[in-house]
């Protein structure tokens, strides 16, 4: 039988402590350290180590891995006074952790000492419920959540693509979402646009959309923009947002939007359907990706273009496609997983099939090219296509 204070000295003989001088001087010299601080949500809450994950104790050897897999990475672990560190620096010992030190006297001792430290942002605790299942997930967790709410999107139409879109991107949190649209509900839109109910026939869109966002989320901002984009005004509006997510519906939106979004380095969440198939992409050149002209370097002419009301579409279909836009723009947003940039991701709903195409950024392209040619925005005459009709 061992005492407490028995078991914890035998414990500190077999692993490294750290003082809090030696672990400033590590961090003024920016050496790769990993902090870790073990204590609770309730104790973090006042204030941490700067640069320090906080995990609670109880979760370490569970979360671990998520957070660093490599074994010889310099680990630094903090509680309050230097006894659950002690614990939990064993503990990643026996993990095959092999460079870890626990702080000597804690977060107490490095505060007593007048050193720096970080208020931690965090999250209200009926945010913390309402984003709970985000939250327990490691790939999201409480900065990632916090990364989403500081997020700002901008939907163009409130159409077929809009819709799905903006309903999970409002249910996930994107704290400010910008909707542009020009038209009114059309009873034809119930079909697909599922943004918009029976009682909006004949209102405008951004009225509808806005309406239906902050009843699903009164967190979020949702800003509604009704006009039609044109080289006057697309600056403007874009450079109030991180992300653009393109469901328009005619190629001299198409055009311009790309083009928009090229000059003022934003990425581009692209989108489109028609019949039973559709298509997403993320278009941007500023991670070296292709952009929309690198495809289709210039519009066709008019005259080839049939009208917007020919062609069909299958009503799920957007719905599809523009909950996959919602899944890139939230990967984008908390910086997890690979996003769509250079690839162009197919869909089928006939044969219920997805392929995927590489797709590279063109040296001869107009825009984004070694020689552009477009270096300013165009206006194309308004006309439509079927290729891109009715989202
Ligand atoms: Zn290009």
């Amino acid at each position: 039988m061992k005492d407490v204070q028995t078991y914890l000295g035998e414990i500190k003989k077999q692993i490294k402590e750290i003082s809090v001088e030696d672990l400033k001087k590590k961090v003024d010299k920016k050496e790769d350290v990993l902090l870790i601080d073990v204590r609770e949500k309730e104790e973090t809450d006042g204030g941490i180590i700067p640069g320090a994950k906080t995990i609670p104790r109880g979760f370490l050897e569970l979360k671990i891995e998520n957070l660093e897999s490599r074994r010889d990475r310099q680990i630094v672990i903090n509680c309050a006074g230097g006894n659950r560190s002690a614990l939990a620096a064993r503990s990643l010992n026996e993990m095959g952790y092999k460079n870890v030190s626990s702080l000597k006297g804690g977060y107490a001792a490095w505060q007593h000492a007048g050193f720096l430290i970080e208020q931690k942002k965090t999250l209200s605790t009926e945010k913390l419920a309402r984003y709970a299942r985000h939250i327990s997930m490691p790939e999201v967790g409480e900065e990632g959540q916090m990364k989403l709410l500081a997020a700002k999107v901008l939907l163009i139409g409130a159409g077929g693509l809009g819709s799905p879109a903006g309903l999970y991107l409002a249910a996930a949190g994107v704290g400010t979402l910008g909707i542009i649209d020009n038209d009114v509900v059309d009873k034809s839109n119930l079909q697909r646009q599922i943004l918009h109910d029976e009682s909006w026939e004949g209102r405008p869109k951004v009225e509808s959309a806005v309406h239906r966002l902050r009843g699903i989320n009164s967190d979020i901002t949702a800003v509604p923009h009704q006009m039609r984009l044109d080289r006057t005004n697309v600056r403007d509006i874009f450079s109030q947002y991180d992300i653009i997510v393109n469901g328009c519906d005619n190629f001299s939106t198409r055009y311009l939007v790309n083009d928009a979004c090229f000059f003022l380095k934003k990425p581009l969440v692209d989108g489109s359907i028609f019949r039973f198939e559709g298509q997403v992409t993320v278009f941007d050149p500023a991670s070296g990706g292709p952009c929309y002209r690198c495809l289709y370097p210039l519009p066709p002419p008019p005259d080839m273009a049939p009208s917007c009301q020919e062609a069909g579409v299958f009503g799920v279909l957007p719905g599809i496609i523009g909950s996959l836009q919602a899944v890139e723009v939230i990967k984008l947003i908390i910086n997890q997983g690979e996003p769509l940039v250079g690839k162009l991701l197919l869909y089928d709903a006939l044969k219920q099939k997805f392929r995927e195409l590489k797709i590279r950024r063109d040296q001869a392209c107009p825009l984004c090219g070694d020689k552009p040619t477009v270096t300013d925005l165009i206006d194309y005459e308004w006309f439509c296509s079927t290729a891109n009709a009715h989202r």
